[in-house]
């Protein structure tokens, strides 16, 4: 294990109406979807975790566990991490349409491209 993604457990409708705020107010956010119904909302509350960006060829990854109490999100390293080395993980974004497409700059020499 190398860091939980904190934040606070919102509703997935309430997460969209939550970023749309933040894009408003030119804030970034920074979203974890655990599930279809439920978002990690770390944009006010998360642990540094919020930061690790995407890499289509990542050195870590992120896994939901569920717990009696609910769930956390566990970022693990999924091979030998050199020091200095940045972390990484596949966001696994759902692939949308042309207009909100996010380039991918991951620089992996499989780099689908897009991160979603
Ligand atoms: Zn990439």
């Amino acid at each position: 294990m190398v860091i939980e993604y904190m934040g606070d457990i919102l509703r997935a409708e309430v997460a969209m109406r939550k970023e749309l705020l933040y894009k408003a107010k030119n804030r970034p956010a920074y979203m974890f979807r655990i599930d279809s119904e439920r978002v990690i909302d770390a944009t006010r509350s998360g642990s540094p975790a919020r930061y690790i960006n995407h890499s289509c060829s990542p050195n870590c990854v992120a896994e939901v566990v569920t717990f009696e109490r609910g769930h956390k999100i566990i970022i693990s390293a999924a091979r030998r991490i050199e020091r200095g080395e940045e972390l990484c993980y596949d966001y696994k974004l759902t692939p949308v349409a042309d207009q909100s497409k996010i380039p991918c700059h991951c620089g992996a020499a499989n780099c689908r491209k897009w991160i979603n």
